[in-house]
């Protein structure tokens, strides 16, 4: 069985995308089977493993409103542990079509329910809004990552997130955990970023990661190359921290049993 994680904060640019593709690119560096599901319609995190999302002929959209079978949306980039399911700008319309469904919440637990047999992990890139399609991935996941960027607001736009969570396992999802808040874009030069972090840590104590993910042109870089950084710059301080992050939730799981 699969472990579901989805990656979600309302705001944009706090690192989302680039935590799904190197987590994901991680935990199948360790050789854990992983899926990494777009569902932005941005479809960053499609570009990001060097997907051309202008050339798509299905994606997330086709199983969300049309019930396409979801084994036939998984695209091959050529990793042994790595498989994707795309997005692209086709998905912007599924909101308003998904709208007045019954079940509207469940579509994406439905449509790819079948995968979670095949995928130790799945690690779903959310949208910058706590819309539906991240109600879908809430609906369906076991555990929320939440991306923080270390700066002085980062702290109002947690509890909106936190709330949403709550009102997810209240209606939709009862075991929807937190499966921690990891902070990135840390720049150890200068107080602010210490400041926050040491913030955040006393109001969350045992739900921040101890891998905090620096700012590194690296990983700012790698997405244009279609890679994710450990096959960009193994070496970077940036692969270093989402290695570090998925060794964690691995680590984690083990303990738990
Ligand atoms: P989101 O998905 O939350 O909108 P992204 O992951 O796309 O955020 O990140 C926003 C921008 O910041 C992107 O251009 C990305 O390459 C860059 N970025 C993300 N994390 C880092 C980092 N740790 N260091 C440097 N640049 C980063
Ligand atoms: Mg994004």
């Amino acid at each position: 069985m699969s472990k579901i994680i989805c990656i979600a904060n309302q705001k944009g640019g706090v690192g989302k995308t680039t935590t799904a593709v190197n987590l994901a690119a991680s935990l199948a560096a360790a050789e854990k089977p992983t899926l990494l599901v777009d569902i932005d319609p941005q479809g960053n995190a499609t570009s990001g493993v060097g997907i051309d999302k202008s050339r798509l002929k299905q994606t997330i959209y086709d199983a969300l409103v049309d019930e396409i079978d979801a084994q036939s949306l998984i695209v091959d980039i050529g990793q042994p542990f790595l498989h994707v399911i795309p997005a692209n700008s086709d998905l912007a319309g599924a909101e308003l079509e998904l709208a007045s469904e019954i079940g509207r919440e469940l579509k994406l637990k439905f449509a790819l329910a079948s995968l979670v047999e095949q995928y130790r992990y799945i690690i779903i890139d959310c949208p910058p809004s706590l819309n539906l399609l991240t109600v879908n991935a809430m609906t369906w996941a076991d555990s929320v990552l939440i991306p923080l960027q270390c700066e002085f607001y980062a702290m109002e736009g947690l509890s909106q997130i936190l709330h949403t969570i709550h009102l997810i396992q209240r209606g939709l999802n009862p075991l929807l955990k937190i499966e921690g808040i990891l902070l990135t874009m840390f720049d150890s030069r200068g107080n602010l970023g210490k400041e926050v972090m040491a913030e955040i840590r006393t109001h969350f104590p045992d739900q921040v990661f101890d891998a905090v993910i620096p700012r590194n042109v690296r990983l700012a870089e790698a997405p244009s190359h279609g890679k994710p950084v450990i096959h960009y710059d193994i070496s970077s301080r940036g692969a270093a921290s989402y290695l570090q992050l998925a060794r964690e939730i691995i680590q984690r799981e083990t303990a738990n049993g």
